[in-house]
């Protein structure tokens, strides 16, 4: 119930209110999408339901059409799934029927939020660990995530490779069942020292996710998972990759995929650089080169443990 309340709170930051009606989509696990879709109710809005995206998707994306919710919460792969399907992204003045996207657990590839927001939506990233459940929320001002303090307690610890970055502790100061004491997320963070225009005082953070999460690259974090939809955006489905950084005169970014998307090499190229604009940036500048190796998919499978980044610069 407490847990709800806080929940509701997160949602009331995102600016969610009584005349919303509220599609929570296939939000793993199962019982954090019912948690979600109760704190909704909890906060007093119109409508919230949950929807299981199945075995028949276009079904799902005609239910959504037909129940025209305000604002969507999902996982982003689910929602990019959700947009190369759906009527309104058929057309250049396509609208969807919310105004709100909240996403949950992955971080969103940069084209996908830019899709929704030339389409007139508002895009709400939340965060949150399987161990704490909620931490924070992105707000109105879109720069990083308010990590609300009356629940947790943050410390940031150094990171002694990259002094930009560094990585989340949290102390839960609510939850009876586990109580954690300066438990370490693994999650690298900046932390954005301004106070925000939007006018709550809890901290803001710019989360990049675990080590295996990014690539840091000259200054830039590219996602990896991000990095990965980008790859596959024109393939008939989403396989393995590896990514491989090493230096010469110049850094060099190396993509390992299997051989059988050969044929869309130049997709590829093309897809990663226009969804990463500090990619295509530093390619631009000469600083960075982008190469593609083609391997055998047993490549991937040949690893007991398999390294998505592999990291020559040491
Ligand atoms: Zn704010």
């Amino acid at each position: 119930q407490r847990e709800h309340g806080f929940l509701a709170e997160l949602w009331a930051v995102a600016g969610v209110g009584p005349e919303d009606r509220v599609a929570c989509l296939d939000t793993d696990p199962v019982n954090l999408m019912v948690s979600i879709a109760k704190a909704f109710d909890l906060l007093g809005v119109a409508e919230a339901y949950c929807l299981s995206a199945g075995a028949n998707f276009n079904r799902t994306v005609q239910t959504i059409e037909n129940l025209a919710p305000t604002v969507l919460v999902s996982v982003p792969s689910i929602i990019e799934r959700y947009m190369s399907k759906a009527p309104w992204t058929q057309s250049d003045d396509g609208r969807p029927p919310f105004s709100k996207v909240i996403y949950i657990g992955e971080s969103m590839p940069s084209t996908t939020r830019r899709t929704l927001e030339n389409a007139g939506v508002e895009v709400f990233g939340y965060y949150g660990a399987s161990e704490t459940s909620a931490l924070g929320i992105e707000c109105s001002a879109h720069e990083g995530i308010h990590v609300i303090q009356s629940r947790n307690i943050f410390e940031l610890l150094p990171n002694r490779v990259d002094p930009t970055l560094r990585e989340a502790v949290v102390t839960t100061l609510n939850q009876r069942a586990q109580p954690l004491l300066r438990y370490r997320l693994g999650d690298q963070v900046k932390l954005l020292p301004e106070p925000c225009p939007c006018g709550i005082p809890d901290p803001r953070l710019i989360v990049l996710g675990k080590p295996d999460e990014f690539i840091s690259v000259l200054g830039s974090k590219i996602g990896y998972g991000s990095l990965k939809t980008s790859v596959y955006r024109n393939a008939d489905e989403v396989g393995p990759l590896q990514v491989a950084i090493s230096r010469t005169t110049i850094e060099v970014l190396d993509l390992i995929l299997p051989d059988t998307i050969k044929r869309i090499e130049k997709e590829v190229l093309e897809s990663v650089v226009s969804a990463e604009p500090d990619l295509a940036f530093l390619l631009d500048s000469g600083f960075l080169k982008l190469s593609v190796t083609f391997v055998n998919p047993g490549h991937f499978f040949s690893d007991r443990k398999f390294k998505p980044i592999i990291d020559h610069r040491g």
